[in-house]
C-alpha cells in the first residue's frame, strides 16, 4: 500500500455550463488554478457519454459512446501530477429513462446538459502518477 495524509484546502464548487465538455471544463478549471493534488464529485446530466473500459487482459482502453440523453447519477475522481502537470481520472456512473445504468472512465466528448461539481483542494506534495508495469497504468508513486 502507498499512503500519505494531507491537510483540507479550499473546496471549490461549480456550475458546468450546458454544451461544455465535462472533462475539458475540468481540466480547464484545475489547470487555470494550478491544483495538483484534489478530490472531486459530480452531478447533474449529460447529453451523451464518451467512456473507457480498461481492459486488464489486453492493457489497453477500449472507447465507447453512448449516444443518448443520461442523468449523471455519480461522478467521483481526483487531480494528482501526470509528466508535471495537473492531471483529472474521473469515473462515472450514468442512468437512462428506465433506471438501467452505464459506467466509466470518463473521456472527453462527455456533453454537459447540466453539471454540479465539488472540488476539494489537498494541502501537500501532490501524488505523481508514472508507469506501473503490472498494471500497464499510470498510477500514484510517491506516496510514502
Ligand atoms: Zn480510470
Amino acid at each position: 500500500m502507498t499512503h500519505a495524509t494531507y491537510q483540507p484546502g479550499p473546496v471549490h464548487l461549480l456550475r458546468v455550463p450546458t454544451g461544455a465538455d465535462l472533462l475539458g471544463h475540468l481540466e480547464e478549471f484545475i489547470t487555470e488554478r494550478s491544483i495538483e493534488t484534489a478530490w472531486l464529485s459530480y452531478l447533474g446530466a449529460v447529453s451523451g457519454a464518451s467512456l473507457r473500459y480498461y481492459d486488464q487482459a489486453e492493457k489497453e482502453y477500449c472507447d465507447f459512446h453512448i449516444h443518448q440523453h443520461l442523468e449523471v447519477l455519480s461522478g467521483v475522481g481526483n487531480v494528482s501530477l501526470l509528466d508535471g502537470a495537473p492531471f483529472i481520472h474521473t469515473h462515472a456512473v450514468f442512468g437512462d429513462a428506465g433506471g438501467r445504468a452505464f459506467g466509466g472512465h470518463v473521456n472527453h466528448g462527455c456533453e454537459v446538459w447540466a453539471l454540479e461539481v465539488k472540488i476539494e483542494e489537498y494541502v501537500g506534495d501532490a501524488p505523481i502518477r508514472l508507469p506501473d508495469d503490472e498494471t500497464g497504468l499510470s498510477l500514484w508513486s510517491n506516496l510514502t
